[in-house]
This record gives C-alpha cells, structure tokens and sequence, in this order.
C-alpha cells in the first residue's frame, strides 16, 4: 500500500497553560498556542495522523529527510521505514531527532489501524482494555492555592483520590521557581501528601533532576520511610554510574531512564550497569510505539518492569499491549486545571479514567484520537 502524501497541517487552539523557562508548563491566562497535525495518505485513501509541535515537523525536516523515506515506500513496512529515518540521523546533523521519528512512527501505526480497522494496542498485541492512571502532578509553583506548599500538595492529593486515583505522582519545585531546588522541602510534600491520602494509595516521586548524589539519597532514603512506590530521575541521567551507586544504596525502586538519548541501546547499558530497578520509556523519547515496545521487551527479559512515560494515545496503547508494567501517567495535573476537558481539536479525549481510577483503551481504529478535522480546518495557519 503505497504512501502518494505526507504533510503538515499547523493550526492554532486555545490553552490555560504556559511555560516556564526550565520548560515545565503551569496554569496561566488562556492564550492560543500552534499544534502541528502530520498525515500520511496512501494510494487508496486510507490516512493516518499524529499530534505534534510544529517545529519537529517543520518543512526542511519534511522535504529533506521524511518524504524521501516515506513516499513510494508500503505504509505496512513500519520497520524499513523507521530504521531508514533512523540511519539518516547520524548524517542530519541533529535536525533529525527522536521524536520527529517517533511523529512519522506513531502516524504510520494509526494508518495501519485506520486501514485495518483495529485499535492500535490489538494490532501491536492486547494484554488488557483498561489500566490504573497515576496522577502526574504539574511541578511545583509559587501560585497561592495552587502547589505552592506542602500543604497545597496534600490539599491536591485528596482531590485526586477523591476523583478516582489509586496512585500519584508528585512532580516537586524546581528552578525558577525563587527556591528550588530544595532536597527538604521536596520530602515536606512527600510527607504532607502520605499524610493526606493514607497507606494506600501508591505514591512516586520525579523532583529536580540535577542533584548530586548525597542529596538524592537523603530524598530517597525519606521517602523510602514514607512507602514510596519509586524514585524518578533525581540525577542527570548520562551518568549511569550515579543510578548504579544510588539504585545500591535505597530499597526503594529508582525508576529510569526517561530523558535520556539513545533509545533502546542506552536502557540495555542501564540494564547492564544496574542502574534501575525499573526501566523507562516513552513513545516520544525513543523514537516512537515500536522502539517503546523494544524497551519493555527488553526490560521483560531480565524480569524487570517498564512503566512507560507520559500520557497521550500512543503511550496508551503501548501500556495496553505489555505485561509488565502497572500503570498508565496521566497529567500533568493542578489544581487550577481540568484534565477532563477536551481540547478544541479533538472530539473527546483519549484516556477517559473512570471513578475506579481505570483508564479504558480507546476502541476506535487507530490510536485512537477522535480528532475533530472542523476545528483544524477552520483555524489553519499553513500547510506544507
Ligand atoms: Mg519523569
């Protein structure tokens, strides 16, 4: 099945969130903000998408490198096609990163849905239809009654659990926030939220990530005490030795690595250097839904877990076709936000989370975004 089209349509929508300059998002006024939508169209009409910023499908990226791959190549051929793209990244000087891959990738998935008319996480192979969300919390704030204290992460984490959330996830202060980081107070909100929400529900913690190695074990070694469920990235993660010292030290589980480059290579090396207890990896990070599932694979292997990163219908579908992970993450959540709206362009959103705290795999072909085409074409700023 032949792929004759691959474009970009950039349009605009509104949002509540803006960012900080660390790059961490937090309510603000509503603004409009630019969204890209990549499609690829086959030779029978069949098309499939994928959401994404503008700049990592911007038109350079497309002319120079992904329609040169993609065009006359079998939209079935998810593989070739991938390691082809991936190849070419050496030679693209950076400008061909992981997740303009993982863009190209996860549309060509949600084609072959589209085509066969199968949900994507059947496609890939179904373990369950419906998985526990943990609450991902936004980072920390300076906003009154927002996740300014301590206090304002217990008051939060009561809401959540009252919602339906049998987990959370505290994302602490960090820089420019006036006084972060701050290794006490980031075990301050740990202690307030145990404290609110009892023993059990699971609790995980993902603070600044650039401490040094006594202060993440004084965090791991507090948090420890309170139940926590694991420890996220609490160091640069190009230093595996760091995990391997600090993964020795603690009993609590240190989760990774999320941020970090190299894909599937880079979570086999952690896996052989003992770096974690659990592994990490998200659709975006790695290149996309096929090399996602290499990791958790991979991690299956040596009888670890993979608890996949981030929200949004590709993760959702990667979390629904493996065994060995727990969770689905769904945020990032606060207190002045509403997870439950849907944005403008889409119809519904992709990972509705019952009262039980269950999240149900979408079941329309596809990944499963019920996209609404008559916002995005009536608020187009270009195309390409
Ligand atoms: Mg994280």
């Amino acid at each position: 099945m032949k792929i004759i089209q691959v474009s970009v349509d950039v349009f605009s929508y509104p949002t509540r969130r803006s960012v900080d300059s660390a790059g961490h998002s937090h309510p603000g006024a509503e603004s409009r903000a630019n969204m890209g939508l990549l499609r690829i169209v086959t030779e029978d009409g069949n098309e499939g998408y994928a959401f994404g910023l503008p700049e990592l499908m911007r038109p350079h990226l497309m002319d120079a490198f992904v329609r040169k791959v993609l065009v006359g190549q079998n939209a079935f051929d998810r593989e070739r096609i991938w390691q082809a793209l991936a190849h070419w990244q050496r030679g693209s000087a950076g400008q061909l990163t992981d997740r303009s891959l993982s863009l190209v990738e996860q549309a060509l998935w949600d084609w072959a849905g589209r085509k066969l008319r199968m949900p994507v996480y059947k496609l890939l192979g179904g373990y369950r239809d419906k998985v526990r969300a943990y609450g991902s919390t936004m980072c920390g704030d300076e906003l009154a009654g927002g996740l300014a204290t301590p206090e304002d992460y217990g008051r939060f984490a009561e809401k959540l659990v009252a919602r339906g959330y049998k987990g959370i996830k505290l994302h602490t202060w960090m820089p420019p926030v006036s006084f972060a980081p701050d290794p006490k107070m980031d075990v301050k909100a740990c202690a307030a939220v145990r404290e609110a929400v009892g023993p059990d529900i699971a609790l995980m913690l993902d603070g600044y990530h650039w401490y040094n190695r006594s202060d993440a074990l004084y965090i791991g070694q507090q948090i420890q005490k309170l139940g926590f469920a694991w420890f996220e990235e609490p160091m640069m993660e190009e230093s595996a030795e760091s995990y391997a010292w600090l993964a020795e030290n603690l009993t609590i589980p240190v989760l990774g690595p999320e941020s970090l480059g190299g894909k599937y290579h880079s979570r086999a090396a952690w896996v052989g250097s003992r770096s974690c207890d659990i592994l990490r990896a998200g659709v975006a990070g790695v290149g996309g839904i096929t090399p996602c599932m290499k990791v958790a694979h991979l991690a299956e292997s040596f009888g670890l877990d993979c608890e996949v990163h981030g929200n949004g219908a590709a993760n959702l579908a990667v979390v629904g076709a493996i065994r060995n992970c727990s969770w689905y993450e769904r945020g990032l959540l606060h207190p002045f936000l509403e997870y439950d709206d849907v944005p403008a362009y889409l119809n519904s959103i992709a990972d509705p989370m019952d009262a039980d705290g269950y999240v149900h795999l979408p079941q329309r072909p596809g990944l499963g975004e019920d996209i609404n085409f008559d916002y995005i074409e009536a608020h187009t700023l270009s195309r390409h």
